[in-house]
């Protein structure tokens, strides 16, 4: 297998060769959705950023077990501070749920806004409350290697300790001294050395209503132990890729390889991987800032800030147009011009059954495997791809037109290397014949005039071809007083 493809490591801060631990296999795992409310562009961003990851590793021959993990329990409000309410369980108090009722219901609707994305489901979904048995295990290698300490039944990581012998801020680049100059005294938190120091197990209040016993207490795991417990018992305690949003670097991935690093004495992941994050018109997004659009709003159209809807392919193309490492910002005309440039491609490709061969090409259509591969193996360089498509595109509107030609080998070569970047790589999907009901009613209509016009002309042989013509596709005609109306029989 040869292997061109250069992934950006965020812990080196530089491409680097891809060279699977054991090849042909390749592990990789992501952070998934805290499934207490529904996804929206920046969840779908990770998951499209990924899910071309895992689509081109299999392209290239690669065996992929790719594990996304569903977050059930132990998130807090607050991510740094690690203060507030669990998310799961707040939703569940507000809501007069059960915590898994809230679990079931969001989680459905991921895997649902998924699907419409055309996003494969990963190999594995662990969930959290799944593996509570195994967290403990790995809190337990933690505190036997020392840098663990108990406190009134939770459990925290030492991080002044690891700092002494491992880098604790190796991945975000923050620094320990630099942490402890801004250390804040915050309420709630007395029970541990410093503010950062961060929960591996947490002891639950009473009431609280997601609790396991454990030989500390009865509680729950801290938010960062269950994607260091899942990765390695699915992938091992070293493997190849690790993948998720840029806002989970500091404290979640950094807090991530310490565990590793406590538990096992080595880093488990070989290649970091962070999707940028989305604006919105400039603006971060955000729940308080009223430009929180879901991905159900975008497909319906029913937010202020949408003037019609988007369906999941144009929010794709979209995200596939800049590259996974860039920010990148959502406008109502962003979305317009996505779906002209997908539907261009599109109608290329159908082109090409059209296309009538010549003896002789004139233009080299072969260079474009080359390129576009070239800019999928540069850290999977999708917009650049994009770009040679259209300008693939291009040419192949200049043969249609005549004024270049092409052999019949050539347009079956255009036509499997579209097939395969369009389809089988970007994912992408192509559904306007979907949305082809307006349409449908429109020619409908054009007919119904039509077969009007043959009557007032007296035309009736006509009117009658009309009708039957329809009749063998299924219409049926009824004429009424108010008109004619049409039906599917
Ligand atoms: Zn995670």
């Amino acid at each position: 297998m040869e292997n061109q493809l250069q992934i950006y490591n965020t812990l080196t801060r530089k491409k680097e060769l891809f060279e699977p631990i054991n090849p042909p296999h390749v592990g990789m795992y992501v952070c998934g959705p805290t499934v207490y409310g529904d996804a929206h562009l920046g969840h779908a961003r990770a998951a499209i950023t990924f899910d071309i990851v895992f689509r081109y590793l299999q392209h290239l021959g690669y065996k992929v077990r790719y594990v996304r993990n569903i977050t059930d329990v132990g998130h807090l409000e607050n991510d740094t501070d690690e203060l507030g309410e669990d998310k799961i369980a707040k939703k569940a108090r507000l809501e007069k749920l059960e915590p898994m009722e809230v679990v079931q219901y969001y989680a459905n609707r991921y895997h649902k806004n998924m699907e419409q994305l055309n996003v494969l489901p990963p190999s594995i979904e662990p969930t959290a409350s799944g593996h509570i048995i195994e967290q403990i295990e790995y809190v337990k290698e933690i505190l036997d290697h020392g840098y663990g300490y108990e406190k009134d039944g939770s459990v925290y990581f030492d991080v002044v300790k690891y700092n002494k012998d491992f880098n604790y801020g190796k991945l975000s680049g923050r620094n320990v001294d630099d942490l402890l100059k801004n250390t804040r005294e915050l309420a709630g938190q007395e029970e541990k050395k410093n503010s950062f120091d961060f929960a591996l197990w947490k002891k639950a209040d009473p009431k609280h209503i997601m609790q396991w016993p454990s030989p500390w207490s009865d509680g729950y795991p801290g938010w960062h132990m269950e994607c260091s417990t899942m990765s390695s018992k699915y992938l091992g305690d070293r493997f190849d890729i690790h993948g998720g949003g840029l806002d989970l670097l500091f404290p979640h991935h950094e807090s991530e390889i310490a565990q590793s690093n406590a538990a096992k004495g080595h880093d488990a992941v070989k290649y970091w991987m962070h999707n940028n994050m989305i604006t919105i018109e400039g603006q971060k997004m955000g729940k308080s800032l009223n430009n929180f659009i879901t991905l159900n709003e975008f497909f319906s159209g029913e937010h202020e800030a949408l003037d019609r809807p988007y369906g999941p392919m144009i929010i794709r193309f979209f995200m596939l147009q800049a590259h996974y490492r860039s920010t990148l910002d959502f406008s109502n005309d962003a979305l317009k011009a996505a779906e002209k440039g997908m539907n261009k491609l599109f109608e290329t490709y159908n082109t090409l059954d059209k296309l009538k061969a010549s003896g002789t090409s004139s233009v080299d259509v072969r260079k474009y495997e080359q390129l576009c591969f070239d800019a999928l193996n540069d850290d999977f360089n999708t917009p650049i791809m994009l770009a040679h498509l259209f300008d693939l595109s291009k040419t192949i509107n200049l043969v249609n037109s005549g004024s270049q030609t092409l052999t019949q080998n050539d347009i079956i070569f255009v036509k499997d290397l579209m097939g395969t970047l369009l389809f089988q790589v970007l994912g992408l999907r192509d559904e306007r014949e979907k949305d082809d009901s307006q349409l449908v009613e429109y020619l409908m209509q054009t007919i119904i005039d039509l077969r009007l016009q043959a009557k007032k002309n007296k035309d009736y042989a006509m009117a009658d071809k009309i009708r039957e013509d329809l009749e063998k596709l299924n219409i049926k005609l009824k004429d009424t007083k108010d008109g004619t109306e049409w039906s599917f029989v």
